[in-house]
């Protein structure tokens, strides 16, 4: 019997101004993004107390210390999108010089303390928050751009094998130069109509709307899956279950509603051996952040439960494509000897 346990899997998308620079003006979302800062560490040590693994897919441009350095990383061929406002590259030389004159756009020490802590996995979140539906940009920019994102965490010592599309706009054209490049696992979406991905904007406020009443209610039900099955080829597809809203202080019933909506699918998990895919990014976390932190806190004391009654155990992305892979061969041996 395999993958009679459930499992819990958290991503983080790390990316301060780098992945909300075409969405915000810096002034409406700075105090978050500075904020998101102050929440790492918190989120590090609520992981570390609850034993909970989790990856960060983190922004290539994040990794350096500075601007001289970035300069000489840059990838050879770079996005044309077709709105350029999407590029990073027009307005790059508005940033600061380093981390300490820019905390917004450098985040080395982050990095850092993260990859100190146990079961914390630095994943990919492309180097230059990279948009792989968009039009304009083609495979080779994509390669060049994944290539120097891994490029630089191979500076840093750290070899990369998980990732996450920026937007979540899952190109599954580019899964090959994943693979070809050492990506062993992806956060695919979840399949209901509202979390499908294009380009642009286009019929994307009706589904905004969905998605956020999803978070309270079940429009899309529980979103957990099975290791079993058709999802059994590299990179490994870990499709999120749900991404986790920011609080909102003041709206108590809305609040519970919103924690029942994650317990619930946990224990569902937990109880059929499924993964559970939670996602966010810390700039969720980035005001509020105690309240953030309390939220947070519950899920896990829920999980706590759930490791204890039923085994469920908590993955980072590394650690559930492992499980996948064991599992696939698992399921090919005992077909061979079947037969
Ligand atoms: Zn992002």
């Amino acid at each position: 019997m395999i993958n009679e346990k459930g499992s819990f899997v958290i991503s983080l998308d790390f990316e301060l101004s780098w992945g909300v620079r075409d969405m915000y003006r810096l002034e409406e979302y700075k105090d978050n993004l500075i904020g998101a800062r102050s929440a790492i560490p918190l989120i590090l040590k609520i992981f570390d107390t609850y034993n909970v693994h989790a990856t960060w897919a983190t922004v290539g441009l994040l990794f350096f210390e500075n601007y001289h350095e970035m300069m000489k990383s840059l990838p050879e061929k770079k996005p044309l999108y077709a709105d350029e406002l999407l590029s990073p590259y027009f307005t790059i030389q508005e940033i600061g010089s380093d981390e300490r004159e820019d905390p917004l756009h450098y985040a080395l020490s982050l990095i850092k303390l993260i990859a100190s802590y146990p079961n914390q996995e630095i994943g990919t979140h492309t180097f230059s928050h990279y948009y792989c539906l968009e039009k304009g940009q083609d495979l080779t920019a994509f390669r060049n751009d994944l290539e120097a994102a891994l490029q630089v965490a191979k500076q840093n010592d750290l070899s990369i094998t998980s990732f996450v599309f920026p937007k979540n706009q899952v190109n599954e054209d580019y899964l090959t130069v994943c693979r070809e490049l050492g990506i062993t696992a992806y956060r695919g979406n979840i399949p209901h109509w509202i979390y499908q991905k294009r380009n642009g904007k286009k019929g994307e406020f009706v589904k905004k709307v969905f998605r956020f009443l999803d978070s309270y209610i079940s429009i899309s039900s529980h979103n957990c899956y099975s290791t079993n099955g058709t999802l059994s080829s590299i990179p490994y597809n870990l499709p999120a279950s749900r991404f986790l809203r920011p609080s909102s202080s003041g709206l108590k019933l809305l609040e519970s509603l919103r924690l029942h909506r994650i317990t619930s699918s946990l224990t569902y998990a937990a109880r059929k051996g499924l993964v559970y895919h939670l996602w966010w990014h810390p700039h969720n976390f980035g005001s509020n952040i105690q309240e953030n932190i309390d939220f947070l806190q519950k899920i896990f004391d829920h999980y706590a439960t759930l490791h204890m009654h039923y085994g469920m155990e908590s993955l980072n992305m590394k650690e559930a494509a492992q499980k996948l892979a064991r599992d696939t061969e698992f399921r090919a041996v005992n077909n061979s000897f079947k037969r």
